[in-house]
Parts: C-alpha cells; sequence; structure tokens
C-alpha cells in the first residue's frame, strides 16, 4: 500500500518547504524506498508559464515539456530523478478539469461544489502519482491559513481519514523567529499556525522548525507540548551553507527513522554515501571563481534558481568555489562590472529590457575571450552580436525586440507566427540533438547526440547561417528533423559555446552537467592557469 506523506507551510512563506520535501524524499530514497513527489499550487493559472518570474521564480520545464513550479527543479536535483507534468498541478487545472465536465454533462442533475468536487478532482491527482511508488510525498504550496489552499488542505485531510492512520503523514514546516532585542526564539506563530492546521480537522505529526539560532531542549520540549507531537519529531532546520546540507542535517536528528516508524516502514538499505561525497566536495573547493550573470532579475535570485543551481554543479565536479556576480544589464557601463570576473553567462529571458547590455556582455566576452556561456536567449544574444559587429550588419536584431530590423538573425518559425494562445505554446520540453565531432560540445558530453529541453519562440534565421559560418561562428548542434540551430560555437576562442535550450534544467549535484563542468572548467584555467582542475565523472 502506498504511504502518503503531506508537507505544509506555517507561519511564513518562503520557508525552504520545497528544500524540505525535497530532503524529506531524499532520506528515504536513500532507505530503498521509491518516492514520487507531487507539487500543488493553489493558484488560479493553469500552469506557471504565464507568470512572471519576478513573483514565482523560475518556470521549471520537464522532460515532457510541462512549465511547472521551480519546487520540481529541487526535487529532480535532490531525487536525482526525472519529473513530469503530473508532478505538479494548480487550483486553476482542478478548476479546468472540473468544469469541462460540468459542461459535458457529467454531473448532471447535481450542483458542483468545492466539497466533494473539487476536493475529490484533487484527491484522484494526489493519487495519480501513486503508481510503483512506496511513498507519495505532497507539498502544498502557500501558508496555511490562506484562502485558497483549504480546498488542497481539506482534500489532505480525507486522505488521512481514507487510508488510516499509519498510510498519511502530515509534516507542518514552521517558522521560529528571532527577536533580536529580547535575544529570543519565539514559539508563538507556530503555535498558531498549528492551531489553524487542527482547525481544518490536521493534526500534524512532525514540525520542522526552521530557525535562525539554535533551538534548545526546553524549546523543543515546549513545542512539542503546545503543537502534541512527540519531542523527537520537533525536527530543527537552521540556516545552512548550503541547501544540499539539509538531508544529513534531518538525518543526524532521526527525521527518517521517525518517518518510517510512524508509517510502519521497514527497509534494510540505508546510503547516503554518494550524497555526503557531494556535500564534502562542496565545502573543501580548491579553487575559486567568479562567474557574471547577465540578467534581468539582479535583486530576486530565484528567478534563475536552476542556472544558480547548475553553476554550483559545475563547481562540484571541478572542486571550485563559485561567486555569482549578478550584472546590471540596463546600465551604459558593462565593462567595469566585469573586472575580476572569469566567465560570463547570459541565461534565458523574455522583453527587450537589459538587451543592449547583454549584447556588450557577449562581445566584451568573445573579443577579451573571456569563457561564454550562452543560454537559450544567450544564445540568441551571441548572434545578434556576431551578425553585428563582425558580419557588420549593425541592425541585426531578433524580431522579439525589433519586429521590423532588416537583418532578423532570430525570428519566428512560421508555426509560431499563427500562435493564438499563449499558455503552453513555445518550443517545449525535449528535443534531439545532433553534435559535430570534434567540437567542444562534443568533447564535454562525450556523446553524438543528446536530449536537451527547451522553452523559447523564437529561433536562429537559416537565411543568415551561411553568412555566420564563413566567419568563424560554427554550428556545433542541430535539431536535424527541423534542421534548427541548437548548439554555436566560436573559433579563435578558450570556450565560447551558447544552446538554444536550457541544461540547467538537467544538471544535478551528484551528475553536474556536462556543459556547466566544462564551462567551470574553462573559468577555472581563467582564474588560476592552465593546471589541469580534477573532475569529476559528468553525463546527461
Ligand atoms: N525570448 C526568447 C524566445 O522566446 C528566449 C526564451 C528563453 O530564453 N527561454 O525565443
Amino acid at each position: 500500500m502506498t504511504k502518503y506523506i503531506f508537507v505544509t507551510g506555517g507561519v511564513v512563506s518562503s520557508l525552504g518547504k520545497g528544500i524540505s520535501a525535497s530532503s524529506i524524499g531524499k532520506l528515504l530514497q536513500a532507505r530503498g524506498l521509491s518516492v514520487a513527489m507531487l507539487k500543488c499550487d493553489p493558484y488560479i493559472n493553469v500552469d506557471p508559464g504565464t507568470m512572471n518570474p519576478f513573483q514565482h521564480g523560475e518556470v521549471y520545464v520537464t522532460e515532457d515539456g510541462a512549465e511547472t513550479d521551480l519546487d520540481l527543479g529541487h526535487y529532480e536535483r535532490f531525487l536525482n530523478k526525472d519529473m513530469h507534468h503530473t508532478n505538479n498541478f494548480t487550483a486553476g487545472k482542478v478548476y479546468e478539469a472540473v468544469i469541462a465536465r460540468e459542461r459535458r454533462g457529467d454531473f448532471l442533475g447535481t450542483t458542483v461544489q468545492v466539497i466533494p468536487h473539487i476536493t475529490d478532482e484533487i484527491k484522484s491527482r494526489y493519487r495519480s502519482v501513486s503508481k510503483g511508488a512506496d511513498v507519495v510525498l505532497i507539498e502544498i504550496g502557500g501558508t496555511v491559513g490562506d484562502i485558497e489552499s483549504l480546498p488542497f488542505l481539506e482534500a489532505a485531510r480525507q486522505m488521512g481519514l481514507e487510508a488510516g492512520k499509519d498510510n498519511v503523514l502530515f509534516i507542518h514546516v514552521t517558522l521560529i523567529p528571532y527577536i533580536r532585542a529580547s535575544e529570543e526564539l519565539k514559539t508563538k506563530p507556530t503555535q498558531h499556525s498549528v492551531g489553524k492546521l487542527r482547525e481544518i480537522g490536521i493534526n500534524p505529526d512532525i514540525i520542522i522548525c526552521r530557525a535562525e539560532k539554535p533551538i534548545s531542549n526546553e524549546m523543543k520540549a515546549k513545542l512539542s507540548l503546545f503543537c502534541s507531537v512527540p519531542k523527537e519529531s520537533v525536527i530543527e532546520a537552521p540556516d545552512v551553507e548550503s541547501i544540499y546540507e539539509v538531508p544529513l542535517i534531518f538525518h543526524r536528528q532521526g527525521l527518517d527513522e521517525q518517518i518510517m516508524m510512524l508509517l510502519r516502514l521497514r527497509t534494510q538499505q540505508k546510503d547516503l554515501d554518494s550524497w555526503s561525497a557531494v556535500v564534502h566536495r562542496l565545502k573543501n573547493p580548491k579553487n575559486e571563481v567568479t562567474v557574471a550573470l547577465a540578467g534581468k532579475y539582479t535583486d530576486y535570485k530565484d528567478a534563475y534558481k536552476s542556472v544558480n543551481e547548475s553553476l554550483i554543479h559545475g563547481g562540484i565536479a571541478n572542486e571550485a568555489k563559485i561567486h555569482i556576480r549578478f550584472l546590471d544589464t540596463t546600465s551604459p557601463d558593462i565593462q567595469s562590472q566585469l573586472e575580476n570576473v572569469h566567465g560570463i553567462l547570459v541565461p534565458g529571458g523574455f522583453g527587450d529590457r537589459g538587451i543592449e547590455g547583454k549584447i556588450k556582455a557577449a562581445q566584451l566576452a568573445r573579443e577579451a575571450k573571456i569563457p561564454y556561456f550562452g543560454l537559450c536567449l544567450g544564445l540568441q544574444i551571441a548572434i545578434i552580436e556576431f551578425a553585428r559587429n563582425v558580419l557588420k550588419l549593425s541592425a541585426a536584431h531578433s524580431t522579439e525586440f525589433d519586429p521590423k530590423t532588416r537583418y532578423p538573425v532570430i525570428d519566428l518559425l512560421p508555426e509560431q507566427k499563427n500562435v493564438k494562445e499563449m499558455g503552453a505554446s513555445m518550443r517545449l520540453g525535449i528535443y534531439e540533438c545532433a553534435l559535430k565531432k570534434g567540437s567542444l560540445a562534443h568533447k564535454a558530453y562525450g556523446q553524438n547526440a543528446v536530449n536537451e529541453r527547451h522553452r523559447h519562440r523564437y529561433e536562429v534565421n537559416n537565411k543568415f547561417r551561411k553568412l555566420l559560418e564563413d566567419s568563424g561562428l560554427m554550428v556545433t548542434g542541430i535539431h536535424a528533423p527541423k534542421n534548427l540551430v541548437e548548439i554555436v560555437e566560436l573559433r579563435n576562442h578558450p570556450w565560447f559555446l551558447a544552446v538554444q535550450f536550457h541544461p540547467e534544467f538537467k544538471s544535478r549535484p551528484e551528475r553536474p552537467h556536462p556543459l556547466f563542468a566544462d564551462f567551470i572548467a574553462a573559468t577555472v584555467e581563467r582564474a588560476h592557469g592552465s593546471q589541469s582542475p580534477r573532475k569529476m565523472p559528468t553525463h546527461v
């Protein structure tokens, strides 16, 4: 029988519920259990694809092309396992499905209501990922007490009733704030938030406490008493240097032991060796490098979550500590911001803010032979820069930013020109890319073809391809069925590589993405000379 664990959040948002859920998943996986992950988002958007990353963080794309919540990125990275469209759903998706059935006449004669129709739909989605899973871990977005998350919590309560005590577990992630003036940690907000959960009919079994100071034994006893959970089920989640330490911190406090006991699970396996090795490498770097990230959202790091993590993974592969410097691409002065930078990365993006600054960054990388890594928009930027400054087509642009440009080096394919609905209509998910023998990409991957994830509308315009190639820009990866440019590189440059896809969605700490590992190797070389860095194996 599949067991269900619900992870809820209390007091405030951004507590790292996703990291907690991923860490629990990792611990259970290390015990030899098959774990399925599910994220529910209580907003009305059908998926986060149409949302601004500034509000909700990056949109994470799965192999099957679903645009999902960024927590799925944590699930993939921690569990080293692919997620799919079924692993994330929103209130919008639930309502869309129920309303479509109502229109079809499936509920003829009935009043369609939140309980039971919406909650039944939610429960069926909770169960939909259970095939082959010993444990399904369900993270409910939002904070307990929000109006939006109520149907999700009500459905979770019903699951508890239907499946029975030994089969459903409730874990509440909460904040224990530290009051600086009185130098005290406070349990009251957590008591209130647990009270809110109880009003809904859910008694948490385990409390995970985020706190910036260590929680004393007396405080744990107090939390245990007021929240009505055993003392061993009060788990501390301190601030950490790296999120990848969290599973080990939970394990040391016996969290997995507690879960196994409460769910009456028994296994022999216990293997966190590979994970511990990753954390050890991460905490004992031999080199340090600075990478400039030329994006748009300089103040909101979650917008580039997977890119940040992938750079860290590249660092793990090369035993290098990575400092990320967010460039202000709207500033006219890019050059001074690049002082002591060992690599430049231009990530994906939409909209024209900071475009000229990104083009300048690509130009400086090309001319000063600084390692350059372009991701999606970062490839389009590299092409525009090359067309303007090497081919001397000074008006070259993407039609996304200048629809009337004389030299549309980046353009829409005919099928994208007729798109009417913006939701889920980009080139999404995996496409095969054939690699050119002897190229940087081919050497890094060690394969002739790879599958990588996409999320974009615009493509390199093949009309300009010959011109670009004749002047030293090499196309080293193509999607052959449609003859689309997937990877470009520069001749006579130590490391200049740009991809039309998003390799950052496939990198994991235990399996750093080869292109990120290679890019970081090039930055280490720039920073520390040519001693060859020791790498760990990578593959996609
Ligand atoms: N805006 C560009 C496009 O739609 C790039 C998208 C991206 O970087 N993900 O093609």
